[in-house]
């Protein structure tokens, strides 16, 4: 089987309302934008996958055409190497090895995570929030989330203030998973950067957590390339420490594993590994006693990725991104249908290969 070509589509959903999310600072976001990419073969099997996008995004299918064509999408190991080099001269492309998957278990009749192992027991489901908004209305969304059957919840803080949130709905639900993401990890700069931490600061947030209880990680509480400040930070607080999510590349997260900086290690299989990389990285975080639980946010391709990574490895939670109006059914905007959380849990796709289907009504209206 050959590569025959790679097809960009760039697809932009309207929200129903502008989110603000933690990671773009002071940015009234209006919609959800992805570059939907196809990669097509001469045996008539296209592999789709997707990357975020945002202010209209980059065309690069003409130079990834070239990189691409000819090669087996079997060979994921000679294909990485490819993309190494796109990786040098474009845009970061480790998105595209999940079109790869996606060919191999179509062809194969399988879904990905069968083919890696795994099964498809239902995954915890936790709620994540984007947004930092005040205590009365978070108490009222968990509400909601807790009658859906969630047992977690991950919340937003930007400011050491906002642990007054956090304090507000663990009175309100004493007996609720929290996990706290502080978004110190990157930031999209467009309106305000974001407000980061000293070791020290991060190491008096992560006492307060301690205090309110039942915290089940503190996440990205320092930029994402501070190791040593996260090994540091490890080492003194009394809450786990969580990180990872949108780093260079696998490199980066041994550098978390080596210099034990991390409780939790959150690589986006869209983002930061591709699957064969991130089951790998699972099993070394496996071997050194870190929970490997990936970041999920980013549209439902990038999300079936990551739940057939999780079914493989079997991952103990799983992010459910859902704050509106930033809903399951707005990140679902490239594909039909939309994942749901049936009691508080999910489930991978059975279909063949990631097992979800390009919403063509939304490609051809771009
Ligand atoms: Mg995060």
């Amino acid at each position: 089987m050959q590569i025959t070509g790679v097809t960009q589509h760039h697809v932009s959903h309207q929200l129903a309302d502008s989110f603000r999310p933690n990671w773009i600072p002071g940015y009234p976001q209006g919609s959800h934008e992805a570059e939907v990419f196809e990669i097509e073969t001469d045996a008539g099997i296209t592999g789709v996958t997707a990357s975020p996008s945002f202010a209209g995004g980059l065309d690069y299918a003409t130079p990834l055409s070239l990189f691409l064509q000819g090669e087996d999408p079997h060979d994921v190991e000679g294909i990485m190497r490819k993309l190494e080099t796109v990786d040098l001269i474009g845009p970061r492309p480790w998105h595209l090895e999940l079109a790869l998957w996606d060919i191999i278990g179509k062809d194969a009749g399988k879904p990905v995570y069968e083919l890696l192992g795994g099964c498809d027991d239902p995954i915890r489901a936790y709620a994540s929030t984007g947004e930092v908004q005040p205590a009365e209305e978070r108490i009222g969304y968990v509400e909601d989330r807790v009658d859906e059957g969630f047992e977690a919840v991950k919340l937003r803080i930007a400011e050491r203030a906002d642990l007054d949130v956090v304090r507000a709905v663990r009175e309100a639900f004493p007996d609720l998973t929290l996990m706290v993401d502080a978004n110190k990890g990157w930031a999209v700069r467009v309106m305000e950067d974001e407000t980061q931490w000293s070791v020290a600061e991060a190491e008096a947030v992560a006492r307060e957590l301690a205090d309110i209880g039942g915290i089940a990680w503190f996440e990205e509480p320092l930029p994402r390339h501070d190791y040593d400040g996260y090994a540091r930070l490890r080492d003194a607080a009394a809450v786990p420490i969580a990180g990872g999510e949108f780093n260079g590349g696998p490199q980066e997260l041994y550098e978390f594993l080596d210099r034990d900086a991390v409780d939790v290690l959150q690589p986006d299989a869209a983002l930061v590994t591709g699957i064969k990389r991130a089951v790998e990285v699972a099993g070394a975080a496996r071997n050194r006693g870190v929970r490997f639980v990936p970041h999920t946010w980013t549209n439902a391709i990038g999300f079936a990725a990551n739940l057939h990574v999780m079914a493989a490895i079997g991952a103990d939670w799983c992010e459910f991104p859902h704050d509106p109006p930033w809903t399951p059914e707005a990140w679902a905007a490239p594909i039909h249908g939309e994942f749901t959380a049936t009691d508080g849990t999910v489930t991978p796709p059975k279909g063949p290969g990631l097992g979800i289907e390009l919403d063509r009504d939304l490609l051809e209206g771009e």
